[in-house]
């Protein structure tokens, strides 16, 4: 069995500010060192239910982030970024079984994770098919293009609802939850236990089910934080500019979404 795991650092145990998220400021350490151990129990569940080639992509800011020396032996290691349009889930293809998600965090604009946002800070909202989009929205269909389903996915409550209702069959574990600048969690050690458990039996369990079914026609919009964006944004081929900061591009093709995405955030 061939499984992918995406770790991002927004929705791990306990993580509340972005000093904590941010390399180069002192809080990053301890929290890089939790995003390592929730990765690390992923990994450890995925064996124990019978993985056997595992590849882990560090999908945080800087793709620098996961101590490596502190996992197992045998996995393969994604860090930095390509380029490639698929970034967060580089290197998926069609001959991987399973996709796991951990450390996820809710849509831009969400008021229940204070780090909430999608793909960056820049874009004041973005959209598909007229929701909220979050990178688990975003990816959850790459990987279905590809025939992969998502089968399991850890981080904040309000992405958990996101999950529910997008495939109630996928695996969640809603390791925090955020009021206001606060954040109300689990500790870290129980967080890795579940994630463990959780995992292995996400694994076991019929995958095929957690497959998600990609939109035909889709429509993509992003509000920008800034207007001078939105007008340098607005010359990429497809990309119409329809005001209030916005551009939008409308495609068939799912992977015409994540280029431009690519390109246009
Ligand atoms: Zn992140």
């Amino acid at each position: 069995m061939k499984v992918y795991i995406s770790v991002d650092i927004e929705g791990i145990a306990g993580i509340t500010h972005w000093d904590e998220a941010e390399k180069n400021h002192a809080d990053w350490q301890e929290f890089r060192e939790i995003m390592t151990r929730e990765a690390n129990a992923a990994i450890v569940g995925a064996i124990s239910a019978g993985a056997t080639d595992i590849y882990v992509k560090d999908a945080h800011d800087s793709g620098r982030n996961l101590i490596t020396t502190m996992l197992p032996r045998g996995c393969t290691i994604i860090r930095e970024w390509s380029g490639h349009p698929y970034s967060m889930i580089q290197e998926l293809d069609e001959s991987f079984d399973a996709l796991v998600m951990i450390g996820w965090h809710a849509h831009m604009g969400s008021e229940e994770n204070a780090l909430a946002h999608t793909m960056n800070t820049r874009t004041h909202m973005v959209k598909l098919n007229g929701k909220p989009a979050s990178e688990f929205t975003l990816f959850v269909n790459a990987a279905a293009t590809l025939g992969v389903p998502t089968v399991f996915v850890s981080g904040d409550e309000a992405l958990m609802r996101e999950v529910e209702s997008t495939n109630p069959n996928i695996a969640r574990l809603a390791v925090k939850r955020g009021v206001g600048a606060s954040t109300i969690s689990m500790s870290p050690r129980t967080a890795q236990n579940e994630i463990r458990t959780g995992v292995n039996l996400a694994l076991r369990a019929k995958k095929d089910k957690c497959l998600v079914t990609v939109p035909e026609h889709n429509v993509l919009e992003i509000t920008y934080a800034s207007p001078t964006l939105a007008y340098e944004k607005s010359f990429y081929p497809g990309v119409k500019y329809v005001g209030d900061r916005t551009n939008r591009i409308e495609t068939t093709n799912f992977f015409d979404v994540m280029r431009a995405l690519r390109f246009i955030k």
